[in-house]
């Protein structure tokens, strides 16, 4: 019998063994080399199937967590990588103040999300965008236009015009995170896709990128969702 287990994702390169993983959002992925044939793959996973599947179990559950809805004192939220823990108060001048923890005052709990989606949005803009112009210039490259967005999911992304857009989420990932999904998408400009190329450019822009990716596939999971 052929395994139940979905392959989310399948990358094919010139490596000789078969490796699994399970992404923060508990999808598989596999890289396999060239040689091996479908019916191959499927048939390695398929003894690998209760790891997976506890994995898989482990990671939802821990995405799961994340994506709660009501935000409580002691949360801990994330920016330029750094955790904050939220602490509700009385009184104070604004409804969220960043210092040394999130100070929320306690009769705007119920809007918590939006007014921490508001405060990431107002740095974000305070940050990414004058970042973006400094490394468009820096490396020569000319895009239309920069926005920042409500993207839970997607960190950046590079319209077909050239307009670059990032997520308010970012500003929760350190800066040389921020730096990196920058860079990722000014490359966009240059190659569309994600081929070898793309990587190259990436690579020629900014050499050790791939400790933030690597930042990236194990944190994202942890940061929040104000959606
Ligand atoms: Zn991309």
């Amino acid at each position: 019998m052929s395994s139940m287990l979905k392959i989310d994702r399948l990358i094919r390169s010139k490596r000789k063994t078969l490796s699994l993983e399970i992404l923060a959002d508990g999808s598989l992925q596999v890289r396999a080399p060239q040689h091996l044939s479908r019916a191959q793959i499927e048939a390695v996973v398929a003894q690998k199937e209760a790891w997976v599947r506890a994995k898989q179990e482990t990671a939802r559950r821990v995405s799961r967590a994340h994506v709660q809805p009501g935000i409580q004192a002691g949360d801990t939220f994330y920016y330029l990588g750094q955790p904050y823990c939220l602490a509700l108060v009385e009184q104070q001048s604004d409804s969220l103040i960043l210092d040394g923890r999130f100070s929320l005052r306690r009769s705007d709990l119920g809007q918590a999300a939006e007014l921490l989606r508001r405060w990431y949005t107002h740095q974000a803009q305070a940050l990414i965008l004058p970042r973006v112009v400094r490394l468009a210039a820096q490396h020569n490259l000319s895009y239309r236009r920069v926005r920042i967005t409500r993207a839970h999911t997607r960190w950046g992304s590079c319209g077909v015009h050239g307009s670059l857009n990032f997520s308010y989420r970012l500003v929760m990932t350190p800066p040389a995170v921020i730096d990196y999904v920058i860079i990722h998408e000014l490359a966009h400009l240059q190659v569309r896709n994600h081929s070898r190329a793309f990587w190259q450019v990436v690579q020629s822009l900014l050499p050790g990128y791939r400790d933030q990716v690597a930042w990236l596939k194990q944190n994202s999971g942890g940061l929040a969702r104000l959606d």
